[in-house]
């Protein structure tokens, strides 16, 4: 039996006669561009994250784009946000023309590092990025008041972790403003591209609504650049079907990742993710660190027993060819990002895993680290 890494087929495929009546009730619309159910995704989105507002836009990495834009960040500002995170994080800065600067994360939480962040603060530091890597959050306490302290806005980068609390409160909405992603492998995934943006303030929320449809208001009136940053309507009622089913998409995570913690829990060799005391973790990924550069033999190992497995992230952001020309912004240790990048393995525990599947990844890495 394979076990691959996701199956979005195993997810959707139950509930494809919900899906197809809302492909149908928009078909028989023709309202395919914003509409109702652009409208009532993002009252849902809203109400469950308890923001403000929500914005639905065309992805995740447009949604970061478009809090960036909505802040005013441009050329000669600086960003600061970790190196070990997806490329659209610091890809959104470079495309503004300002300088992404990278910070380091912590070995446990593979979340940023904030003391290294403050070594990469200077004059031109316009704003901060903290990532919820892989379902859990940063510590914002720590987040909000290094912002604060450093006169820096806040864009949460939420794309892995829809729903994931620190202390009670929602990720993405502790920041001025949090981004989505509902890309086919992220908790809430679509049958397609989407994303959301989230504010609690009414200027924020107004401005990023107008930019997400080419600055334009009233039509055919622009008072600034913005583009064509829209989540379609057929998208947001097929998200709305998999909203209702959200809840136990995210408890099946968490049973699995609890299931391999009782398991690989006195495995050497290998070190397990861990989850903070007031966090809530959805469990976008699970990620083992593996000991000893058996990382690539564990890995080899897995597919070749049918367990598919993958590295999130192989090459930190300081790494990558198209920002060579800022290594001389790295102003911080990036050892535990280089480590990880090393170290990292991330294992399937998507929510139709069945525990047949699981025991025989269980059994896969037992057998390799013994
Ligand atoms: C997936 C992801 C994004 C981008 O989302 P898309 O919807 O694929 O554009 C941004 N940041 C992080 C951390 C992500 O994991």
């Amino acid at each position: 039996m394979n076990v691959p890494l996701l199956d979005v087929n195993a997810q959707n495929h139950p509930i494809a006669n919900e899906l197809r009546d809302a492909f149908d009730s928009v078909l028989e619309s023709g309202r395919f561009i914003m509409g109702a159910e652009v409208e009532q995704f993002e009252a849902e989105m809203a109400d469950y994250l308890g923001a403000g507002h929500a914005i639905g836009v065309s992805s995740g990495t447009d949604a970061i784009l478009l809090a960036l834009m909505a802040l005013g960040i441009e050329a000669g500002d600086e960003v600061i946000c970790p190196s070990f995170t997806f490329f659209a994080t610091a890809g959104c800065i470079a495309r503004l023309g300002a300088t992404p600067v990278f910070c380091d994360c912590h070995p446990d939480t593979f979340n940023m590092d904030f003391e290294s962040a403050g070594e990469c603060v200077t004059e031109k530091t316009k704003a901060i990025i903290p990532v919820h890597l892989f379902g859990q959050s940063v510590d914002m306490d720590v987040c909000m008041a290094f912002a604060s302290k450093h006169g820096l806005r806040v864009v949460e980068d939420t794309a892995q972790s829809l729903g994931a609390r620190f202390h009670g409160k929602a990720c993405g909405t502790i920041g001025e403003l949090g981004t989505y992603s509902f890309f086919p492998s992220k908790n809430l995934g679509g049958l397609g591209d989407g994303g959301l943006v989230v504010t609690n303030d009414d200027g924020l929320a107004d401005i990023a609504a107008k930019l997400r449809n080419h600055g334009m208001h009233p039509r055919y009136y622009h008072q600034m650049v913005g583009g064509n940053f829209r989540l379609d309507a057929l998208q947001a009622a097929l998200l709305r079907v998999k909203f209702k089913h959200y809840s136990s998409y995210v408890q099946h995570r968490q049973e699995n990742a609890a299931y391999y913690s009782e398991k690989l829990g006195d495995c050497e060799g290998v070190l397990l993710p861990s989850e903070q005391h007031g966090y809530e973790h959805i469990w976008n990924q699970f990620t083992l660190r593996v000991m000893h550069g058996r990382r690539d033999e564990l890995k080899n190992h897995l597919l070749e027993s049918g367990i598919g497995c993958e590295i999130y992230y192989p090459v930190p952001m300081h790494k990558q060819e198209c920002f060579s020309h800022l290594s001389a912004v790295n102003r911080t240790s990036l050892q535990t990002t280089d480590q990880l990048a090393e170290e990292v393995l991330s294992i399937p525990v998507y929510p139709e895993l069945t525990r047949d599947q699981q025991d025989q990844v269980v059994s896969a890495i037992q057998s390799f680290l013994s």
